[in-house]
């Protein structure tokens, strides 16, 4: 039975791979740290399938990559889209845990026009770390990524 699963490791499709993690990343609300795919997407399928996935849909635009203290990040990308991609994050420097943050647009895209008008540069996604000491009892809640 063990050996079984294995072949049907080593057998998965491209398109496959491609799939399970677009769908990671969906069910995650778009974005993931690279490890916590690994993790889950590896009970079923081989490391180098994985990492042989990621690669791909990283060179065809599918996905972005990203690092914010010392966690990599996966996060689905659309090329085409008008809007701008933001990701924000609170770093504590003391205990170093990272919050994810969900900010209003507005302001940021109100400088990516500014950035283009003035240096014909197009920004597709921002990324945004706030960078200081956190409260135990902080409003923010920690989130799937954090
Ligand atoms: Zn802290």
């Amino acid at each position: 039975m063990k050996s079984m699963l294995k072949n049907k490791k080593r057998r998965i499709k491209n398109r496959e791979i491609n799939n399970l993690i677009l769908q990671f990343l969906s069910s995650n609300s778009g974005v993931a740290k690279k490890k916590d795919l690994i993790e889950s997407l590896g009970k079923h399928v081989s490391l180098v399938t994985i990492y042989r996935g990621i690669n791909r849909l990283l060179r065809k635009g599918e996905i972005i990559s990203f690092q914010v203290g010392k966690d990599h990040y996966l996060a689905l990308f659309k090329k085409d889209s008008k809007k701008i991609l933001l990701f924000a994050f609170l770093i504590c420097e003391k205990c170093r845990n990272v919050y994810r943050l969900e900010l209003d647009k507005k302001d940021i895209e109100n400088i990516a026009q500014a950035i283009e008008a003035l240096y014909n540069f197009k920004s597709e996604f921002v990324i945004l770390e706030f960078r200081g000491i956190c409260n135990q009892f902080s409003v923010y809640t920690k989130t799937a990524v954090s």
